[in-house]
């Protein structure tokens, strides 16, 4: 979808809603080491892989939050923030700022307050998450097999027909199976589970999918209980 920001497909949205998303992003520890004023000079765009693919522009977002612009703000949190990979190579602004961290800081407030748009983004990650946080270690390539991610089109086959060949463009070497990518201690995934738990993380995913939520939920508490936790996730 080409993003229009004269189009505001958001005006029925209050002002005031948009104004108390706007300070959650800003009230964030982390806002003033990513924000100090914008040159306009467009650097980070032309540092920025998705701004070559998408309708996309890390300027235009460190331009609306330094003006306080809090319609366009409202529209990027919906529309735009996704498009980002969050490869950080915006970091290399001459004034210091961080598109790719305010980008961050978006996402959480979007998925904090469970918007649709936030649960529409990452519909498609559910079994990745699930993966990432039940096993404690990320994808490996030998998971990117087409019948596990059919939804994922066909660039999915293509990888796990030359997988020897996307062995060579990891530096690490991951597991070859599709279980896990590699070996995660108990004491790891312990504190992995404690973390998740403490640190809100789990009511993130509650707000965004319900279903995993509880899935996630179950496979956690009933660890937690074999090595002696009484943590309940609700
Ligand atoms: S965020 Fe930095 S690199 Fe991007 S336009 Fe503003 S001053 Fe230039
Ligand atoms: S972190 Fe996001 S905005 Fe920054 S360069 Fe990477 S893709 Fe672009």
């Amino acid at each position: 979808m080409a993003l229009d920001l004269s189009l505001n497909r958001y005006a029925d949205v209050p002002y005031e809603e948009k104004e108390r998303l706007f300070n959650e992003v800003k009230q964030d520890m982390r806002y003033e080491e990513y924000l100090y004023g914008c040159y306009e000079c467009g650097i980070c765009v032309a540092a920025c892989p998705s701004a070559r693919f998408y309708d996309f522009s890390p300027r235009k977002i460190a331009q609306t939050m330094a003006r306080e612009d809090v319609e366009t703000f409202y529209i990027l949190l919906n529309d735009s923030i996704w498009d980002c990979s969050q490869c950080f190579s915006c970091d290399r602004c001459p004034r210091q700022n961080s598109p790719g961290g305010i980008i961050t800081l978006m996402r959480e407030v979007a998925v904090k307050n469970g918007l649709a748009s936030a649960q529409q983004a990452l519909e498609g990650y559910g079994r990745i998450v699930y993966k990432i946080m039940s096993t404690g270690t990320q994808v490996s390539p030998d998971m990117l097999q087409p019948n596990a991610f059919p939804d994922w089109g066909p660039h999915v086959k293509e990888i796990s027909d030359n997988l020897d060949l996307w062995r060579k463009a990891l530096p690490p070497e991951t597991l070859h199976t599709t279980e896990t990518g590699w070996q995660v201690s108990d004491k790891t995934i312990i504190e992995l589970y404690l973390i998740w738990h403490y640190t809100g993380v789990m009511d993130m995913i509650k707000e965004v999918d319900e279903g995993l939520f509880m899935i996630l939920a179950d496979v956690m508490e009933e660890r937690l209980e074999e090595e002696g936790y009484d943590v309940t996730f609700d």
